[in-house]
């Protein structure tokens, strides 16, 4: 069995997708949990690009043990230092750099002749490898690329020191035997490839992604990159799931395995839904909801008589729970714990004893309370750091077939002052937000509002999304309780205080730059 490596780009690329923006608790909590499910590689950030990204690649790499972590750099010094800065305390520090070599990069976004993009390819490896014991090269835009040129450009970044090289399909453009054909061209025709691991980055434009990192896989690559969900840029990233998954279940087609702890995938796709806000559709492969469903009566008959008629990958294998209820009204606060615990959460006991009232509470009114619920109450309490800023104290809601809908609400402000506002709107949500608008006085324009049950019963909790604007900046919030228009609520002031933090600390580093 040939082994892959899996790198995990979901707090890079991933993080990238349109209205997603992490900060750096959630960043961390999705660290530790690509930690546990066994990627060998988290791609962390991007350090020159922010402050905020800096600090996180930081934490990340100081907390992550049991996977090398990386970051991302354009081939100029500055980037490469900041990126050592960042990552120097992992376990096994590793550098991304990337330039690109497709005709259109190098005409017209670099302005540089090819023989200048090798120079600074090579001159960018050198210099990297004088801090990091591992630098990966990519090509960016490598399948748009002339052949000879990119085998040309990738010989001269191995003598310099290169041991990894990526060849992404920056734009999703390429089909799986021309992918498969541009690996196997650069095994032929560089001379020391055999000293590097060759690694496949795609994108999902033409719906091919993992397709093609699997050709990639046939032809020789042993590195594939992806994130969790396949979320990303534009169509998003190849599903990282769904390469392990294929490779398990078709061992013996591929004769490749992973090192992923396959019964992870399913928390791990959660947890990066849950904190990024993009919903995992119902029949995604092997993490949507219906990805076990057997709907027609045919395939029911036949997989109650023999499971394997119509399945071919059991939902144990990837985490799927057919039973988790856990916890109720009359559990005790050492069960409670030692479950949170057992779902991989390490809490402070300050943290615990808030937890510990908010889950009381809810079991008062919900009968059995489950992993996921407990999931989203970990999340909603342990990432808020927004807790210097607006807090919601109260909610309420008139709403009648025949009257006009009317909302009154009470915040507290940074200061512990009390505002309280009230308003009216064409339906309960509205008034809601034109309360909430009112007592924040800054206009916010709602850009999405989206509404989920946690879990199944009509007693399940709500947990809402929703994206907003100011001046042209966004921000997105979640929320969760058992009613509707308090997640509504809570969801929208997420969103508004993550604004305010994200304003800070660019002003912040506006002062620091003075
Ligand atoms: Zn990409």
């Amino acid at each position: 069995m040939r082994k892959i490596n899996i790198f995990d780009t979901t707090l890079r690329d991933g993080e990238q997708s349109a209205g997603v923006n992490l900060n750096l608790h959630e960043k961390l909590e999705i660290a530790r949990q690509l930690e546990r499910l066994g990627v060998d590689i988290i791609e962390a950030g991007f350090p020159a690009a922010s402050k905020g990204d800096f600090q996180a690649v930081q934490a990340i790499a100081q907390t992550v043990r049991n996977c090398s972590v990386t970051g991302l750099s354009r081939s100029v010094q500055s980037d490469i230092d900041a990126a050592w800065e960042a990552l120097k305390d992992g376990a096994e520090p590793r550098l991304h750099v990337f330039i690109a070599t497709s005709p259109i990069h190098m005409q017209y976004k670099l302005r540089m002749t090819p023989e200048q993009v090798v120079e600074t390819a090579v001159e960018s490896v050198r210099y990297a490898k004088k801090y990091f014991p591992i630098v990966q090269w990519s090509a960016e835009d490598a399948c748009r690329s002339d052949l000879p040129f990119l085998a040309t450009i990738v010989e001269k970044v191995i003598e310099a020191g290169a041991n990894v090289i990526n060849i992404p399909d920056t734009v999703g453009y390429i089909t799986p035997k021309q992918y498969g054909d541009i690996f196997s061209f650069l095994k032929k025709n560089v001379r020391n490839i055999e000293k590097i691991s060759l690694s496949a980055h795609c994108h999902d434009d033409l719906g091919m992604a993992v397709a093609n990192s699997l050709a990639a896989i046939e032809a020789g690559a042993t590195q594939i990159e992806g994130t969790i969900n396949g979320i990303g840029e534009r169509a998003g990233n190849a599903a990282i799931e769904e390469v392990a998954v294929a490779l398990y279940i078709r061992k013996d087609y591929y004769q490749a395995e992973t090192r992923l702890n396959l019964q992870e995938i399913k928390r791990t796709s959660s947890l990066v839904s849950k904190l990024t806000g993009m919903i995992v559709p119902p029949n995604k492969a092997i993490v949507g909801k219906n990805a076990f469903a057997h709907e027609s009566g045919i395939h029911q008959d036949g997989v109650l008589k023999e499971k394997t008629t119509y399945e071919i990958i059991s939902p144990q294998l990837v985490g799927v729970q057919s039973n988790s209820m856990v916890l109720g009204k009359h559990s005790g606060r050492h069960a409670f714990r030692t479950r949170i615990q057992e779902l991989g959460y390490s809490l402070t006991e300050e943290e615990v004893n808030r937890l510990f009232a908010r889950f009381k509470d809810l079991a008062d009114k919900k009968k059995d309370i489950t992993d996921d619920d407990l999931i989203a109450l970990i999340l909603d309490e342990k990432l808020d750091m927004y807790k210097n800023f607006y807090q919601l104290c109260s909610i309420q809601v008139q709403y009648g077939t025949n009257q006009i809908p009317t909302a009154v609400v009470v915040l507290k402000d940074g200061e512990g002052n009390d505002i309280q506002e009230a308003a009216t709107g064409a339906g309960s949500v509205e008034a809601l937000y034109n309360a909430l608008e009112k007592a924040l006085q800054i206009p916010v324009t709602l850009l999405d509002y989206r509404i989920e049950s946690v879990g199944s019963g009509r007693d399940a909790l709500a947990q809402v999304y929703v994206k907003v604007s100011l001046d042209r900046k966004e921000a997105s919030g979640r929320g969760t309780a058992q009613d509707v228009l308090e997640a509504s609520a809570k969801a929208y002031i997420h969103a508004v205080n993550r604004m305010f933090v994200i304003e800070k600390m660019k002003e912040e580093q506006a002062l620091a730059a003075q």
